[in-house]
């Protein structure tokens, strides 16, 4: 059964003008297996990790005035090499990860091709140029090695944070921030004008999706895309 273009264009368009914050909420919700946070305490952990990221992402401009995402990955000596085509986490593929020992970016070029296909395969060029995945993929990991090297990042912190209400940390709930904050930062970076969480919907569509299950908005897809860029 293939999917219903006319009606996945119509979400697109729809998810386009979805608030950034609102995806974060998101995905912080989907944490909550690890991480039952008041609606106070999920609204700051958004917000501090969307500030940390815009924080970075002055900081890069800065430092790094115009450089496309290979090489302010190069310029920061991190290395882009292929991941294996097997890896992933469980029955998620994984797009791009960040090794921190070997300061390498690896991508799994099979997702991104993957990706890419869907993108052109739907129709939704116009809406989300699959060339925007690639640099976007790239911005993505490239936080993750810049959230290493800055101390006291909020995105990072966020597990003292809980220790003052008196609650055990809940890890998840920090990788969360982590991930908004490296979302959030690749949309930033890349300039593009949705949020990348799409490119994940997309994986998770790929395939899989009947037309009569696809959502009516995208901010309300299954859970097991939130883990798709480590
Ligand atoms: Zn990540």
């Amino acid at each position: 059964m293939g999917i219903d273009r006319d009606r996945l264009q119509a979400s697109v368009r729809a998810a386009l003008a979805c608030p950034d914050a609102r995806w974060y909420r998101q995905m912080l919700a989907q944490d909550a297996s690890g991480c039952p946070l008041s609606e106070d305490e999920a609204d700051g952990v958004v917000q501090g990790a969307m500030a940390a990221a815009v924080s970075l992402a002055e900081k890069t401009r800065r430092a790094f005035p115009g450089v496309s995402a290979e090489a302010l990955a190069a310029a920061l000596q991190l290395e882009i090499v292929p991941m294996p085509d097997d890896a992933g986490l469980g029955n998620v593929p994984l797009i791009g990860q960040y090794q921190p020992g070997a300061r390498q970016i690896r991508l799994h070029e099979q997702t991104l091709a993957r990706i890419e296909d869907f993108i052109r395969a739907q129709g939704l060029e116009a809406l989300t140029p699959a060339s925007e995945l690639r640099p976007c993929v790239l911005y993505h990991e490239i936080f993750h090695a810049l959230e290493e090297a800055t101390p006291g990042i909020y995105t990072r912190s966020a597990m003292l944070q809980r220790r003052w209400f008196g609650v055990w940390p809940r890890r998840r709930g920090l990788a969360s921030a982590s991930e908004i904050g490296a979302i959030h930062y690749s949309r930033i970076m890349s300039g593009i004008a949705y949020s990348p969480r799409l490119f994940e919907c997309y994986l998770l569509l790929d395939g899989r999706a009947a037309p009569e299950s696809l959502p009516g908005e995208f901010a309300g897809v299954g859970k097991e895309q939130n883990r798709a860029f480590d």
